[in-house]
């Protein structure tokens, strides 16, 4: 894995549009003094619930639950958890006022790299008419046709609104380009937010191939990949009736894979088909969506490494029949939740919105959406320092204004995040 960058949250000599808008994030509401936690040691204390994701810490239970606790950070990372008594001196003190912290959401699928907006086809679509792979088209025009400045405007905005809702990582893709030039300018404009990025050419077969899709693989595996690769460090596929076939699919994320990147699947999220077999069988990090799967599916999944990422924002901007995170929990499968944000079908950047989804809907129990929202996510992106507040971890956190973690499902819809930092820094 490549060691994991931060350019939202370490010093840039060059003033940019991204560091403007963190800089205009900044709104310190406790006595810590923004952006000097790098520099020196933060006690966060009177914390009523810590998450810490660590099963030898706490309760013992997967979320590692600290109750009464304090967490210490030094520079980028988690230096400190456990009871708040026992807490070390530091130079800097945060009072949690008795509200819960967990580990910031690391949101693994997102779309966005786009311009252009289709509140119509919402609108149509909630009046009857049902979801396509097809709407995509709507956005691949107005990305082509909008400018780098304009691409990267649009992006940024949905990263600060991601951020307030407590997001600190988060992964996203190309696939509104479909040519060799506008897939890769999708990821270089990515790549200046985040080390997640995904190349993700075959999304949809793209309209100027439409008679002629075994061309448009061939584009997508040669000189598209090449243009892409040093953007990206996955590779994606949308596998679906009316996209890529199990065939298609395999000959894209193995010419990939073979370009050091790794795969994650768009899969059997419409209908029933080989993706997730299919990531299974190539060590994907992840198979998306998972919508419709087989008990062989299931077992699949359960007998691997591979997680399946589960998007219950599309289900609700779909009206779609919702996946079974339950059936996959009990069989040991490992659930990831992500907002699949994108100008279609799931046009949320908000994970707090998916977890309450994910408990009403998908009959998760609140600690495993909250686990899923973040351990899980760092999972589908094999990361492991994030997701998590153990000493070493990277100090992504947030902190609710409420005492549990529980009440991001309790309480759904309202704004509970009131603050959060990023490697360190309190950006909100
Ligand atoms: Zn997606």
């Amino acid at each position: 894995m490549r060691p994991a960058r931060a350019p939202e949250a370490e010093p840039d000599p060059d003033p940019t549009a991204d560091q403007a808008t963190k800089d205009a994030m900044s709104s310190p509401t406790t006595d810590s003094p923004a952006h000097s936690a790098s520099t020196a040691s933060t006690l966060i204390t009177n914390i009523a619930a810590l998450v810490t994701n660590d099963p030898s810490l706490g309760d013992g239970s997967p979320l590692g639950l600290i109750r009464d606790a304090a967490l210490v950070i030094d520079g980028q990372r988690v230096a400190w958890t456990g009871e708040r008594s026992k807490a070390p001196a530091t130079d800097n003190r945060v009072d949690a006022g008795g509200r819960a912290v967990l580990p910031g959401f690391v949101d693994s699928h997102s779309h966005l790299v786009f311009a252009g907006d289709r509140t119509a086809e919402f609108n149509a679509r909630m009046s009857g008419r049902a979801y396509s792979a097809g709407g995509i088209r709507t956005t691949v025009a107005a990305t082509r046709a909008a400018t780098d400045e304009e691409l990267e405007a649009n992006l940024t905005r949905y990263l600060r609104e991601a951020l307030r809702q407590g997001t600190t990582t988060f992964e996203t893709k190309s696939g509104y380009g479909l040519t060799v030039e506008d897939e890769a300018r999708a990821l270089r404009i990515a790549a200046r937010h985040t080390d997640e990025v995904t190349y993700l050419g075959a999304h949809i077969v793209s309209p100027d191939h439409a008679e002629d899709p075994a061309a448009y693989v061939d584009l997508v595996t040669g000189e598209m990949l090449d243009a892409c690769a040093p953007y990206a460090r996955w590779i994606d596929v949308f596998c679906e009736k009316g996209a890529f076939d199990g065939d298609q699919a395999r000959a894209i994320l193995t010419a990939g894979k073979a370009r050091g990147l790794h795969p994650r699947i768009h899969a059997n999220q419409l209908s029933h088909g080989p993706g997730v077999q299919l990531a299974v069988e190539l060590d994907a990090a992840s198979a998306d969506h998972c919508t419709h799967l087989t008990d062989a599916d299931v077992d699949a999944l359960a007998h691997s490494r591979t997680v399946a990422t589960l998007l219950p924002g599309a289900e609700f901007s779909t009206r779609a029949v919702w996946p079974d995170a339950r059936r996959l929990l009990d069989a040991g499968v490992t659930v990831a939740l992500s907002t699949d944000c994108n100008p279609g079908s799931s046009f949320t950047s908000s994970v707090p919105f998916c977890v309450a989804l994910a408990v009403r809907d998908m009959r998760m129990t609140p600690d495993e959406a909250v686990w899923s929202a973040t351990a899980g996510g760092a999972r589908a992106l094999r990361r492991d320092d994030i997701g998590r507040l153990a000493p070493g971890a990277y100090a992504d956190l947030l902190l609710l204004d409420a005492p549990s973690h529980v009440h991001l499902a309790y309480r759904p819809g309202v704004p509970l995040v009131t603050g959060v930092w990023r490697r360190g820094v309190r950006e909100v």
